[in-house]
C-alpha cells in the first residue's frame, strides 16, 4: 500500500508530522499508547471538512482530541488527530439559559465566564481544569454533582458536526440532517423496546445512548453524539443549557468505620436529597487531609452536599445531621464557600493521590474503574467486589460517586505484564457480568475507549450491539471515525 502523503492537504496550516509531536499525542490519561500519523489543529469547520474528505478518500482514521484526559484511550489512534484546544476554543454565545461553545473550550474557562453572569453548566468532572467541552460531550462526563444534576447528556440542546465523508451535519429537537433522519427512521423500525436493553441507573457512558433520544413528547437526536467518543462525527460546536448558581451550599463530611458501613448508609442518606454524595476510601484520601482523623486505614470519608436558594437549606442540613449523629462521626459542616471549596479540591485530587500509591510498574489499573449499580444495592455489590479482589489477592484504591452507585475502584497490578493483562480480563469479565445482571452499567462517566469497547456486547447483548453497528454505519460508512471505540 502507498503511504498517504498528508502534505497533499494544501489548504490546511498547522499540520504536524514530526516524531516529537506524534510521540506526545501517542498517550493520554490511560495506560495505552498509539502513535498517530499526524496531528492537526483545525481552525474551523471548513478545515475539518477538507481534512475529513481527504481522509475519507484514503480511508485514514480521524480521531478527535480535547485535553487527552480520557481514561480509556479514547483520543488515541494511528490516523490523524484533530486537536481543538489551540484554535477551536471559543465560547461563541452566552444567553440567559444557554451557552454555545466550540469543542476546545476548557470547562474551567467556561465555568469562570458563566459565573460572571451567575450561571453554571452543572457537570463538573474532577479534571475540569483541563478537560474540554468536546471531550465531556463525547464521553458523557459528569462528576460529583451528577447526583443532583445528571450528566452532560441532560444539557446538550444542539450539535453541529462534520461527518467522516466531509458532509456538514446538525441536530436538535426541531431540525436535523439526512443522516440523523435516517438514524431516526432506523430506530423507529425496530420492533422491540429499546429502553429495556439499557441499565437501571442514573448515569451511563457505555455504548450509544439511543435511550436518551426519545422523551415523552420530544425527540432529541442530538443526544446520539453524546457519549459516542467521536466515533460518529466531529463535533464543531454545541448549544447547552445552563442554570443559575444556587445561592446557598452546605457540605457535611462524615467519617465511617469502613467502606461497607458507608455503602449501607447510602439509601438513607439519599432520602435527604443531597446534590452530591462522594466516597473517599483509603488510598484516595490525600495524606494532607487535615479535617479528619484518618489514622485507621479502613476508615473512609463521605462528602454530602446540599444546595438551596433560601434559608430552608439550614433546616434540611440540621435534620440530616440529626439523623446521622448516632450512626457516624460528623467531621465538619461547612457553609462558607471557602471551606466548601477547600474540601472539594481535596476530592478533586482523589485520582492523583490514588495514582501516587503506585510503585514502578505496579499501578492502580483502570478497567473496572467506573461501574455503576443502583445505589440501593451498592452495599451488596461492594461485598461481591471485595470478595473478588480477595480471591485474586489484589490490593485496591476506591472512591467515587456513592450516591449514584458509581465507584472508581482500581486494583493494583503490574501494568504491561501478560499475566496481569489476563488477570485483568478475567476480573473485568466477572465484575461486568455481575453488573449487567443487576442492570447496572460498566461505565458511568468515563466511557468505553480502547480498553472497554470489547465488553460493550456483554453489557447490551448481541441484539443491541448489532443495532449499534448499524448506527455506526449510518454515520460513518467507511468506519474511519475513531475506529475501535464503541464498536470493534
Ligand atoms: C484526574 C482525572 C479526573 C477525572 N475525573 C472525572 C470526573 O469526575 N468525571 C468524569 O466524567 N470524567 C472524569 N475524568 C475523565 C475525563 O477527564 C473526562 O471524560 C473529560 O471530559 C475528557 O475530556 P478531554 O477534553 O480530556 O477529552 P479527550 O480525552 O481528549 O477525548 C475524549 C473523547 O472525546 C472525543 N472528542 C473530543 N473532542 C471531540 C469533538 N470535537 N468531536 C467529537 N469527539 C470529540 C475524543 O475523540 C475522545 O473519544 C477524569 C480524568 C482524569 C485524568
Amino acid at each position: 500500500m502507498v503511504e498517504p502523503d498528508i502534505s497533499e492537504l494544501t489548504g490546511i496550516s498547522n499540520i504536524f508530522e514530526d516524531d516529537w509531536t506524534r510521540t506526545i499525542y501517542s498517550v493520554d490519561a490511560s495506560h495505552c499508547c498509539v502513535k498517530p500519523m499526524a496531528v492537526i489543529f483545525p481552525s474551523d469547520k471548513y478545515d475539518i471538512q477538507e481534512i475529513c474528505s481527504y481522509a475519507y478518500s484514503r480511508e485514514i482514521p480521524i480521531t478527535c482530541r480535547g485535553a487527552g484526559t480520557g481514561l480509556l484511550g479514547q483520543s488515541l489512534s494511528s490516523g490523524i488527530i484533530l486537536d481543538f484546544t489551540k484554535k477551536m476554543n471559543k465560547i461563541l454565545e452566552i444567553g440567559n439559559n444557554y451557552v454555545i461553545a466550540q469543542p476546545g473550550v476548557v470547562k474551567a474557562v467556561l465555568d469562570k465566564e458563566l459565573a460572571k453572569k451567575g450561571k453554571f453548566l452543572p457537570p463538573d468532572p474532577a479534571s475540569s481544569n483541563y478537560c474540554t467541552i468536546g471531550g465531556m460531550l463525547s464521553n458523557n462526563s459528569s462528576g460529583p454533582h451528577g447526583l443532583g444534576y445528571g450528566s452532560i447528556i441532560n444539557y446538550v440542546q444542539n450539535v453541529e458536526m462534520v461527518y467522516g465523508s466531509g458532509m456538514l451535519g446538525h441536530a436538535d429537537c426541531n431540525e436535523y440532517d439526512e443522516k440523523v433522519s435516517k438514524m431516526l427512521k432506523f430506530i423507529s423500525s425496530l420492533n422491540f423496546d429499546l429502553k429495556s436493553y439499557y441499565p437501571n441507573v442514573n448515569k451511563n457512558s457505555c455504548g450509544y445512548r439511543l435511550d436518551a433520544i426519545f422523551e415523552k413528547n420530544k425527540v432529541n437526536p442530538q443526544k446520539i453524539f453524546v457519549a459516542s467518543e467521536g466515533s460518529l462525527a466531529v463535533v464543531t460546536s454545541s448549544r447547552m443549557s445552563i442554570l443559575d448558581i444556587p445561592e446557598k451550599k452546605c457540605l457535611v463530611i462524615l467519617r465511617f468505620e469502613n467502606i461497607l458501613d458507608a455503602a449501607i448508609a447510602v439509601p438513607s442518606i439519599l432520602e435527604h436529597k443531597p446534590v452530591a454524595m462522594e466516597l473517599l476510601d483509603r488510598g484516595s484520601i490525600l495524606e494532607g487531609w487535615s479535617g479528619g482523623d484518618c489514622g485507621d486505614s479502613n476508615a473512609c470519608i463521605m462528602f454530602v452536599e446540599f444546595y438551596g436558594s433560601d434559608n430552608s437549606i439550614y433546616d434540611k442540613v440540621s435534620n440530616f445531621e440529626l439523623a446521622m449523629r448516632d450512626r457516624v462521626k460528623i467531621l465538619e459542616s461547612g457553609y462558607d464557600q471557602k471551606s466548601v471549596d477547600r474540601a472539594w479540591n481535596e476530592r478533586k485530587n482523589s485520582l492523583n493521590s490514588a495514582m501516587k500509591k503506585g510503585m514502578g510498574s505496579r499501578k492502580p489499573a483502570g478497567i473496572i474503574e467506573d461501574t455503576v449499580v443502583h445505589p440501593d444495592i451498592l452495599y451488596y455489590y461492594l461485598i461481591f467486589l471485595l470478595k473478588a479482589l480477595a480471591k485474586y489477592n489484589l490490593d485496591y484504591v476506591v472512591y467515587g460517586h456513592a450516591g449514584n452507585g458509581n465507584l472508581h475502584l482500581r486494583p493494583f497490578m503490574e501494568l504491561g505484564s501478560s499475566c496481569s493483562n489476563s488477570l485483568m480480563h478475567v476480573l473485568a469479565s466477572e465484575v461486568f457480568s455481575y453488573v449487567t445482571k443487576v442492570r447496572g452499567s460498566i461505565s458511568g462517566e468515563h466511557g468505553d475507549g480502547m480498553i472497554r469497547t470489547k465488553f460493550v456486547p456483554l453489557m447490551y447483548g448481541e441484539t443491541m450491539y448489532d443495532v449499534f453497528k448499524q448506527i455506526k454505519l449510518i454515520f460513518d460508512d467507511k468506519k474511519i471515525m475513531n475506529p475501535g471505540k464503541k464498536i470493534l
